[in-house]
């Protein structure tokens, strides 16, 4: 007999948020984790030269919820750190998302104050406009800022992250990135943003710091839970618990209605013997290179040292589920969501199996979406 309340597939945001909610309740929660560290994608570490890296891609946390603001302090102090990007098109240099700042600087003076009020009258001070919106407006000025702001910013880019141009992903994406009526160079303009103080590792390792959690990393689901005819397995005996799977659905389901597909990415850390490498914590390369960006640890997380940092450049390229690769981002459109919607159909078929996050989700989540959603799924359980 195992004696767990919960069974939590996965130690990401969505699995540790779970299990240290429902551990302080009283419940009894086992979580298994098949990487050999917790953290998920969030998961940060020392490398060789004693500076903390970000080691699946750089990790900014902005929420405008104060809920999942305040659940989180709870566990962490905050250095205080508002993102800004640097986008490099060849020779050009400005902020993205594309701002009046940058628009001020690749137009000539004159032109570019023109287009400001003509943008300003058009859309109004401070608000965002995203690329397929602003491509519509007939008027050959603002058109002209759109067709820049598509060449410099999202084709080449967009090309290189998701192998297919702007106007064939799903609008949402790249509508993350909106052109905005303003001064603001931010990357993001949540009511809160912020770096955890000691890193995300840490923050994870105070979530889970509750008795009623056994943690197993290295530990792979599959080889302890079966799902089998609407009833759950926890080595070979049923489970009359609940199940939070968190990875990715149709490896659960052993790809019986097909591969999901993912992009994946390939990440090349350096380490540089200078004490800046870079003007901006990250750098978006929106016309050539191989890599899409940039992003230099130092400049996150303000470590001080005089005289090395280090840097990832990241690589995109298609998720291969038979390989080591790692599903970093939903393909998210009609045909890949028919897909899903049968793997959900199938879990459906298991009363006390609940599906959570990123993967299982197959949404394009930024971290606090995740922990608020880790609240509201723990709210239910616990009828709060
Ligand atoms: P994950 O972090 O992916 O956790 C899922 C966990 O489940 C993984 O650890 C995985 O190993 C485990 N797992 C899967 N299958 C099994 C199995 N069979 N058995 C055991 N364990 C299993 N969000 C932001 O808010 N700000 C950012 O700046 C930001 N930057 C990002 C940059 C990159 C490059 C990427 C890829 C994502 C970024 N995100 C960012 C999004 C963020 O990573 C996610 O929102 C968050 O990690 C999702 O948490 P999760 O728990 O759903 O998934
Ligand atoms: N994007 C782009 N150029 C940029 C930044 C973003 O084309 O300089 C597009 C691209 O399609 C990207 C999407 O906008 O995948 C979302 O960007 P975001 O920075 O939110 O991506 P993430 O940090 O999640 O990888």
């Amino acid at each position: 007999m195992n004696n767990y309340d919960f069974i939590i597939v996965g130690c990401g945001f969505a699995g540790a948020v779970c299990a240290s909610e429902l551990a302080r309740d009283g419940k009894r929660v086992l979580v298994l984790e098949k990487r050999p560290h917790i953290g998920g994608n969030a998961y940060d570490c020392k490398d060789e030269s004693g500076i903390l890296i970000h080691k699946y891609g750089p990790h900014i946390f902005h929420t405008d919820s104060k809920r999942v603001f305040d659940y989180l302090s709870l566990y962490t102090e905050w250095n205080d750190y508002n993102h800004e990007v640097l986008a490099k098109a060849g020779d050009l240099e400005f902020p993205v998302p594309f701002n009046l700042n940058s628009l001020h600087s690749v137009y000539p003076g004159d032109k570019a104050e023109y287009i400001e009020k003509k943008l300003i009258s058009e859309y109004g001070a401070e608000k965002k406009v995203t690329i397929s919106e602003l491509s519509e407006n007939p008027d050959p000025d603002i058109k002209g800022v759109a067709d820049f702001v598509y060449q410099n910013v999202f084709l080449h880019y967009t090309m290189k992250q998701w192998g297919k141009r702007p106007e064939e992903i799903d609008p949402d994406t790249t509508a993350r990135v909106p052109v905005f009526i303003s001064r603001d160079n931010r990357y993001f303009q949540d009511k809160y943003q912020g770096m955890p103080k000691y890193g995300y590792t840490a923050l994870f390792e105070n979530m889970l710091g509750c008795k009623n959690i056994t943690l197993r990393t290295s530990a792979d689901a599959r080889e302890y839970l079966q799902f089998r005819n609407g009833s759950i397995y926890f080595e070979g005996e049923p489970f009359d618990g609940k199940v939070i799977y968190t990875g990715a659905l149709d490896e659960l389901f052993s790809y019986e209605h097909g591969a999901l597909p993912y992009r994946t990415l390939d990440f090349e850390f350096e380490t540089h013997p200078v004490s800046s490498f870079q003007s901006h914590a990250t750098v978006n390369y929106t016309v050539d290179k191989p890599y899409t960006r940039i992003s230099e640890f130092k400049k996150l997380t303000w470590q001080e040292k005089e005289d090395v940092t280090s840097t990832v450049k990241e690589y995109s390229r298609e998720y291969d589920h038979t390989t080591d690769d790692i599903p970093y981002y939903a393909v998210i459109n009609e045909e890949n969501n028919a897909l899903y919607a049968k793997y959900k159909k199938t879990a459906e078929g298991y009363k006390d199996l609940f599906l959570l996050g990123r993967l299982a989700e197959y949404k394009y989540y930024n971290m606090d979406k995740i922990v608020l959603l880790a609240l509201e799924l723990c709210d239910k359980l616990l009828r709060r």
